[in-house]
């Protein structure tokens, strides 16, 4: 029988004894808000915690064994007593609907399948919508014995400030920044894993995802359409038509961040602090052409764009919106 023990990620050691000292003095909380930017491996803690929680003969550290049937149950993707509730892929609001909580309470009344414990983990879980969230408070008021819920997020303002007060918060930071970049370098193929880094926002797992040339190409491709629009050389609802398949939430990230670079420039900031250093000398060409308001201006309107890419119904509508916006930004710079 082969060993199977979910990775740890290094910068999560302070989260990890935290709860294993919790679980040592039995006083391990019902209920976890894991809080923390994407990219920091908050479902492989919840993967790994919940091994050390379910096996039949975890060490004094905490450290699952990798051999019990429980591990091994893991291992195949379906132990019993680890439940995930996500957003329905097929609905079209992206919520996490109050049959999933229901579903939930239903299965979390039972006693755990012979493990010691039963986990539920929520994720995201500040996509449940309205009903879903009072159905969820009503299991934080009434827990059941060693059942753990642990809800993930990266935006936790999102959730009812009585869930919030329920749950204990654990919260992920981005690790030390060499600390990072000497475990993603053991990773990746790409040359710069700094660069990387940077334009993960200091999340090594977002980096890992970057380390794709394809990815990167397309990235640089997106950029020239992109400048291309203030001066009225493309058309923005063409550029939006040919950027419709990609991922949105990521498009806006980068979207952001080349409008941050161009105010950094124009503030005289060195281009090698940039987020896309790799990218400065379009960046700064564009950049001197158009002033700091509008920029300034249309940052605003990227945030907006992206508080609300998981909710808009009309995403290439807005898309185009925001495009339109930035040739904007150059005739009224002209
Ligand atoms: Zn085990």
């Amino acid at each position: 029988m082969s060993e199977f023990r979910y990775q740890r990620l290094p910068w999560q050691d302070p989260q990890w004894q935290l709860l294993q000292q919790s679980l040592a003095q039995g006083r391990l909380p019902h209920a976890l808000l894991l809080c923390g930017p994407p990219g920091l491996g908050k479902e492989s803690f919840v993967l790994s915690f919940a091994q050390s929680l379910l096996c039949t003969r975890r060490a004094q550290d905490g450290l699952a064994c990798g051999v019990c049937r429980h591990c091994q149950l893991l291992e195949s993707g379906n132990h019993p007593d680890l439940r995930w509730l996500k957003p329905d892929e097929q609905g079209k609001s992206g919520e996490i609907t109050i049959e999933a909580i229901r579903s939930l309470t239903a299965s979390a009344s039972l006693t755990a399948h012979g493990g010691a414990y039963k986990v539920v983990a929520v994720q995201p879980a500040h996509r449940m919508n309205s009903a879903a969230a009072n159905s969820l408070l009503k299991t934080l008021e009434e827990p059941t014995p060693r059942t753990v819920i642990m809800l993930l997020t990266d935006q936790p303002g999102r959730l009812l400030p009585t869930i919030r007060s329920r749950c204990q918060r654990v919260q992920f930071l981005p690790p030390d920044r060499a600390e990072a970049i000497t475990w993603l370098a053991e990773k990746v193929t790409h040359e710069d894993p700094e660069l990387l880094l940077t334009l993960a926002n200091g999340a090594p797992l977002r980096a890992l995802q970057l380390d794709d040339s394809e990815l990167l190409k397309a990235r640089g491709e997106m950029l020239s359409g992109f400048l291309q629009l203030p001066g009225g050389r493309r058309d923005p609802v063409g550029l939006a038509r040919g950027w419709g398949g990609f991922d949105r939430k990521l498009l806006l990230e980068w979207l952001a961040g080349w409008v941050i670079d161009m105010i950094r420039l124009r503030e005289g900031v060195d281009s090698g602090l940039l987020f896309n250093r790799d990218l400065a000398q379009a960046l700064q060409k564009t950049a001197d052409k158009l002033n700091s308001k509008a920029l300034h201006g249309y940052l605003l309107q990227v945030y907006t764009a992206r508080r609300s890419v998981e909710s808009n119904l009309n995403p290439q509508l807005a898309l185009e919106n925001l495009l339109i916006s930035w040739r904007d930004c150059g005739t009224e710079a002209s």
